[in-house]
């Protein structure tokens, strides 16, 4: 982690984000807005009018986003969704018409090859490139826009943002960066220099495995008046309740994130050691291939550590052997999980391919318990 990490009092922030000035007699985070309308007598005008267009839970927890994408800046509006899914979605349908072309990861997210098929449904042209070596700037001509994600997922590359964005302007695209796996505390992307941050709130962001969520930050204007004309129409929206506990998870944000990505480091550490493990990825290893770029751009490397086991067959006993770490999808939560990633036949990795996620346990009651599991599931 760099220094700059917390001299700029982002825990402080994080506890207080978005939250309304003090009113005597009212709570510190109201509770969620349930309303599908407002009283609205005469003129339709006023902030809150109809529930699918805006929520009093939404503004605060949009606010409190806003506050750690871009701190101190006012100048940039955030928009939550009701999944990272529909916060993508939400960018790419609303900025590409037929006969844009965009560049996507090859190796990002793994529903982005249907969001691919989607795109090219409606006369859209899409390029792919991998993440790392900033192979993007091969096919940047022409395009209209360029989605990045850094880290990828699961592959855990990095590309450098800023140079990309570079490139990007220079050829008149827009630039929209996946920040679920650093979270805005691992990872300002507007500061790079991207148009767009957006991502899941799912994950490392609300850290509980109980909600779904999405968000797209971005600066004031055309753009993200389409990305919130797009959530009206669409209608993809957060319930007041997932609001309303994302943002009373945010409070936690610093905590948590500090404290399962340093047990990242700590457990990739002891995986490198083992001889079964091959293809161990961190971007907070020194000697990582990402750790060079991502030092440069990044302020916490994540919770997520990826390695590959010989075989299917190893790396499912030794999933089946670990006992503080559940055998489950997703990532972020603090509960650590970790999941043999081909069995979902998307992403291209080896059979014995685990991505694990870390989370708020003792470090080295996880430790132990993932060693454990290697020796136990050793042929
Ligand atoms: C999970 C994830 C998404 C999708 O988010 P949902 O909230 O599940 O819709 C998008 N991008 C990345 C990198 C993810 O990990």
């Amino acid at each position: 982690m760099s220094d700059r990490a917390t001299d700029d009092g982002e825990g402080t922030r994080a506890v207080r984000a978005g939250l309304p000035d003090a009113a005597k007699n009212e709570p510190t985070l109201p509770g969620p807005a349930f309303a599908a309308h407002f009283h609205l007598p005469g003129e339709v005008d006023g902030p809150y009018t109809y529930g699918r267009d805006t929520n009093p839970s939404w503004s605060l927890l949009e606010r409190a986003i806003g506050e750690l994408e871009a701190p101190g800046r006012s100048d940039v509006e955030t928009l939550v969704f009701a999944s990272g899914m529909a916060a993508i979605s939400a960018v790419l349908f609303s900025q590409l018409r037929a006969g844009d072309t965009v560049v996507l990861p090859g190796d990002g997210y793994q529903v982005l090859p249907m969001v691919r098929a989607q795109l090219e449904a409606y006369g859209i042209e899409v390029r792919t490139a991998p993440t790392g070596d900033d192979a993007q700037l091969d096919v940047l001509n022409g395009a209209r826009l360029l989605w990045i994600e850094s880290p990828s997922n699961p592959g855990l590359d990095v590309c450098d943002i800023r140079r990309l964005v570079g490139a990007a302007h220079a050829r008149g695209a827009l630039v929209a960066v996946d920040n679920t796996l650093a979270t805005p505390l691992g990872q300002r992307p507007l500061e790079l220099g991207a148009d767009f941050s957006v991502a899941s709130g799912t994950k490392q962001l609300t850290g509980h495995g109980d909600v779904l969520l999405g968000y797209v930050s971005g600066r004031e204007g055309e753009a993200m008046d389409a990305v919130r004309r797009w959530r009206k129409i669409v209608g993809a929206i957060a319930g007041p309740m997932e609001a309303w506990l994302a943002h009373r998870s945010i409070a936690t944000l610093q905590m948590r994130v500090d404290r399962q990505n340093a047990s990242a480091l700590v457990l990739a550490q002891a995986l490198r050691e083992r001889p079964e493990v091959t293809g161990l990825r961190y971007p907070g290893l020194p000697d990582d291939p990402s750790h060079k770029i991502a030092s440069q751009q990044m302020r916490r490397y994540g919770c997520v550590v990826s390695f590959t086991l010989p075989t299917r067959a190893r790396a499912e006993r030794f999933l089946d052997a670990l006992r503080l770490v559940d055998d489950a999808t997703s990532f972020g939560g603090v509960r650590s999980t970790a999941e043999r990633r081909r069995r979902w036949g998307g992403d291209d990795v080896p059979e014995g391919f685990i991505r694990f996620s870390v989370g708020a346990e003792d470090p080295e009651d996880l430790v132990a318990d993932v060693l454990r599991a290697l020796d136990e599931s050793a042929d």
